[in-house]
């Protein structure tokens, strides 16, 4: 609709200025540039506002510069609630004096069950005898067409949804109904409207060609916008068959009630889905509201689990359901008008409570509200803009007449993303689960690693300690036995390698046994630690060791050592625990030893053990000898009386 329809107020003669203007705005409007337009038609309105509203009745004179006169302003209108008017009354003046100027553009009287007469004094001086005669509101039942000349009633049109075959006359199709305009005298133009819905009557008088391009131009506009519901529907349809959620498949059942109620409102499906069915016609309109206030009201209550989110706003939403579901098969029952207007306030309160549940959802912090908020509330300003038309509080024009169209266009595509959005919602949600699962099992493992080396630690040093015990005599802080056997087979083999020599020193405490019985066990154990004591304190190579291998036995293993060295050890170690000073019971305690000492350079099978056995026997023959004194076992190298062993004392 362009702006000559939109301020068709202009077109009176009475603003002298105007018409002028309208045909700069019309006519070229295909010439002149945007902001042009846009400056005219601030101008035109300030005058608009001004324009004086003339009693008598005008003649709009069509001439050569103008496609089309939008006609609303150029008409005076009369209401008759009766019905008892008809075209001869007026052809002989009767009904004159309840003519009123129409002042509307688009004249609107809301639901009204009147039938309403316009009239308009029409001059053609533009050359064109065929005009068309067109409604852009198709929800007109009953629109008749008479042209009146100065003979008299000259010719009668139908257009409207009663077919008028049963009337006689020229039928007209669809709303559209070509006048001939002919001849030199000025005709009088009276159009009878009739209509159950809300009642207005957007005409205007078109040349036909430049009718061919209006109309063209709102076909391409509405199949842009059903191209979009369609191609919405279908891309929801498949993500419902992927995903598998049913807010999609009730959104796809909104958007196609929806896509029903609209074509229906603009005439399309009549025209085009069920030509022939005027009683589906008539109900359509409240059945697919009804359909689409259910669905639209399912959409929402699984888009933001209001069940969860909102618990008020559901119940509400459900009462709601509940109201258009008893509505279905009453708006098949009733007759067009009231069931519109049940349906139109059906819709209108679940478009509010659908507003204020996103709304509470909002600040309940779901989500998706905010968008959806947005989305919902592009259409539902659409709805009201559309309500308040159809109500006559707004006038008619391009936003008002397609605000609906708009809003849910708008609305739709808003959806769309918000669905699409709510998967990326989802995907994220998996995500942070699956990454906090992770984290949560990753601090578990690396706490219970820690947990575990710890354990190991302690376990480790556990083992430490047990090793040193098990290798280390309890009393004397000296090796014991289990641990010489080990070490001195590897140092055996170690010296066998090395072509070194290794040395033994046997060391056992005389008498003992004596100190025992007369201080008792536990003066023998302090012995035993100082002579222990002693020993250590003359080793001085680390690879040195000293032994407890029994009893008051100690042994002293040196590798490296030749039996020069071992033999120094010994004195030494003799020397050493003849300083042991103890006293007991007032008596000064003498502790004196007997040592063995071998030592060989292991050759090959030489046995280790034969080497404790030589440095045994020469601890033997320091006891036979008297004891406290050292004894070397020699092998028998130059001369000997047995031909294998030799023991020499050392004092
Ligand atoms: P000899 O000069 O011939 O070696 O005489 P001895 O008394 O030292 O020898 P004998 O083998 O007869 O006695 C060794 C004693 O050592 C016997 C035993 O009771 C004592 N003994 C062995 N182990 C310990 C010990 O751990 N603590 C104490 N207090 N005495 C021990
Ligand atoms: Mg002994
Ligand atoms: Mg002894």
């Amino acid at each position: 609709m362009s702006v000559a329809d939109t301020f068709p107020t202009l077109t009176r003669p009475g603003a002298p200025l105007v018409p002028r203007l309208v045909k700069r705005l019309g006519v070229g409007a295909a010439r002149a540039g945007w902001p042009a337009r846009a400056a005219d038609l601030l101008f035109v309105l300030g005058l608009a506002l001004l324009a004086p509203t003339a009693v008598a009745l005008d003649t709009l004179y069509l001439d050569e510069s103008a496609d089309r006169y939008p006609l609303g302003a150029s008409f005076q209108i009369l209401q008759d609630p009766s019905h008892a008017i008809d075209i001869e009354e007026l052809v002989r003046g009767d009904a004159d004096a309840g003519f009123e100027t129409s002042g509307q553009a688009v004249p609107n009287f809301g639901f009204t069950q009147s039938t309403v007469w316009f009239r308009a004094r029409l001059s053609n001086d533009s050359g064109t005898r065929r005009w068309l005669l067109h409604t852009s509101y198709p929800l007109i039942d009953d629109l008749t067409v008479y042209l009146v000349g100065p003979e008299g009633l000259r010719s009668t049109y139908y257009a409207g949804e009663v077919l008028p075959a049963k009337q006689g006359g020229d039928v007209a199709p669809r709303y559209t109904v070509e006048l001939d305009l002919g001849g030199e005298d000025a005709i009088t133009l009276y159009v009878r409207t009739r209509t159950a819905n809300a009642h207005m009557v957007p005409l205007t008088l078109w040349k036909p060609m430049a009718f061919i391009d209006y109309t063209n131009g709102v076909r391409f506009l509405l199949g842009i916008y059903f191209g979009v519901a369609v191609a919405m529907l279908i891309y929801n349809l498949m993500l419902y068959l992927s995903v598998r959620d049913t807010a999609y498949l009730y959104y796809v059942g909104f958007m196609f009630c929806f896509a029903v109620l609209m074509l229906s409102v603009n005439g399309l499906a009549t025209e085009y889905l069920w030509p022939g069915s005027l009683w589906w016609s008539d109900r359509v309109i409240p059945f697919s509201i009804a359909f689409a206030v259910m669905t639209g009201i399912q959409f929402t209550r699984r888009l933001l689990e209001t069940r969860v989110n909102l618990k008020t706003g559901d119940t509400l939403l459900r009462s709601l359901l509940l109201l258009g579901l008893m509505f279905v098969p009453l708006s098949l029952l009733l007759g067009m008008g009231p069931a519109v207007s049940i349906a139109a306030g059906l819709g209108l309160s679940a478009a509010l409570t659908l507003f204020g549940c996103a709304w509470a959802s909002w600040r309940a912090g779901v989500t998706v509200a905010p968008l959806y908020l947005l989305a919902w509330g592009a259409f539902l300003l659409g709805c009201i803009a559309y309500a308040l038309l159809a109500f006559g509080v707004l006038p008619a024009n391009f936003l008002t007449e397609y605000a609906i169209q708009i809003g849910s266009a708008m609305e739709v595509l808003l959806l769309s993303f918000v669905l699409a959005y709510r998967i990326k919602l989802l995907k994220e949600e998996n995500e942070r689960v699956q990454r906090e699962a992770t984290e949560t099992l990753e601090t578990r493992v690396i706490d219970r690693t820690e947990e575990l080396n710890r354990a190991l630690e302690q376990l480790s040093a556990a083992n430490e300690q047990l090793a040193l015990l098990s290798e280390e005599d309890k009393l004397t802080g000296a090796k014991n036995r289990h641990y010489f056997d080990a070490r001195f087979d590897e140092a055996w083999r170690n010296a066998e390698r090395g072509g070194n020599a290794i040395s033994l020193l046997l060391i056992d405490i005389d008498h003992f046994k004596l100190i025992n019985d007369r201080h008792g066990h536990l003066i023998g154990d302090q012995v035993l630690r100082e002579v222990a004591a002693a020993v250590r304190a003359v080793l001085v190579r680390s690879t040195d060791v000293l032994v407890r291998f029994g009893g008051e036995e100690f042994i002293v293993m040196l590798p490296h050592a030749e039996l020069e060295g071992a033999l120094e050890v010994a004195q030494r170690v003799k020397a050493q625990i003849e300083q042991v000073s103890m006293h007991s019971t007032g008596e000064q305690l003498t502790v004196r030893v007997s040592i063995g000492i071998a030592s060989t350079r292991p050759a090959p099978g030489e046995e280790p053990v034969q080497l404790i056995e030589q440095a045994d026997a020469a601890l033997y023959r320091a006891k036979q000898t008297g004891r406290n004194r050292i004894v070397i076992f020699e092998q028998a190298s130059v001369v000997c009386e047995d031909d294998a062993t030799r023991l020499v004392s050392h004092a």
